[in-house]
């Protein structure tokens, strides 16, 4: 009998340290009409799906190891970001007066504490300074000047001058109109949910414009009563439809499942004129996506799943 109860407490505690708990990963690397496979092929692709590989499996790895979720998403932006295919850290694209500037930001389900940066050019890694915001200010969202002033303050790792000329060497020429903003969306062991998202915007963006993806509950969401979602596309109609928050309310207010929410919360941007995709995982490790345009970069891992799933263009 007392063994019994041992072994009942025993199973009772496993969940506290991470065992029987499912995990998983869901990333982006944006969505766009280019991504197509009469448009997207050969070595091209392969360096996307490559790089879309190699991100999943480092984050569910980190998962595996044990790393909370904002770790997790702090360290598979990071790599993201200094990947120049994509339009976020050093493949950010250029606005119409040739100069870059990053947005980013993150948000932690379990305290819905969250943290962003826009309008910077300054920080490596934006979305350690999106963290920085989140973790030692008392402020959501710092912007320009300000946020690199803050970001330098607190040893987020910044660039150096020659850095920044690479970066604006680097940076597609405003007539390229490169899709590539990257997000992640992570379920940890202990049941804690966070979303990230990073981008250079849009190319050729009027100078001193911001996007969806350092608005928290626009480009990025996170609670753990629901799910944690990450949104690339067109930035004001995600931003006119609050499309990331959309997603979490509808779960938790109208109790739909994971994608059937994602897909409503596309279809009030498709209608308005707009395009774009949402990542999204919920509390319990559920993963969906959705688009209307002709590909997003994704790509997902769970504790459920025998291997990575990474795709590119629609089915
Ligand atoms: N959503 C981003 C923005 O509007 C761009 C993108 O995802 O392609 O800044």
């Amino acid at each position: 009998m007392i063994r019994h109860l041992y072994f009942c407490a025993f199973l009772a505690l496993l969940p506290l340290f991470g065992f029987g708990q499912t995990f998983g990963i869901v990333i982006h690397g944006g969505a766009g009409n280019g991504i197509n496979p009469e448009q997207l092929k050969g070595e091209k692709a392969e360096a996307y799906d490559t790089a879309l590989n190699n991100a999943i499996r480092f984050g569910y790895s980190l998962l595996e190891d044990g790393m909370d979720a904002v770790s997790v998403v702090e360290a598979v932006i990071v790599e993201l970001e200094n990947n120049p295919l994509f339009n976020a850290g050093l493949g950010a694209v250029a606005n119409a007066n040739n100069e870059v500037f990053h947005d980013a930001s993150i948000m932690r389900g379990s305290d819905l504490n969250a943290g962003a940066v826009a309008n910077v050019f300054g920080p490596k890694n934006p979305i350690q300074a999106a963290i920085a915001v989140m973790d030692k200010s008392k402020h959501v969202l710092l912007s320009g000047r300000g946020a690199e002033a803050f970001s330098a303050s607190q040893n987020v790792r910044m660039l150096s001058e020659a850095d920044k000329t690479n970066y604006i060497q680097a940076a597609p020429q405003p007539k390229v109109s490169k899709k590539g903003t990257v997000g992640c969306v992570v379920l940890d062991m202990y049941g804690d949910l966070a979303a990230g998202t990073s981008t250079g915007g849009t190319a050729k963006k009027l100078p001193g414009r911001v996007g969806d993806s350092p608005i928290i509950g626009a480009g990025t969401w996170a609670d753990n009563r629901s799910c944690a979602v990450s949104a690339t596309g067109d930035g004001e109609y995600f931003i006119r439809t609050g499309a990331a928050q959309y997603v979490g309310s509808s779960m938790r207010m109208l109790e739909l499942d994971l994608q059937t929410a994602i897909e409503s919360s596309i279809v009030e941007i498709d209608e308005l004129g707009g395009e774009g995709g949402l990542i999204g995982i919920d509390k319990h490790g559920n993963i969906g996506w959705h688009f209307n345009t002709k590909g997003m970069f994704r790509a997902a891992h769970t504790s459920e799943m025998p291997k990575p799933l990474v795709e590119m263009f629609s089915k």
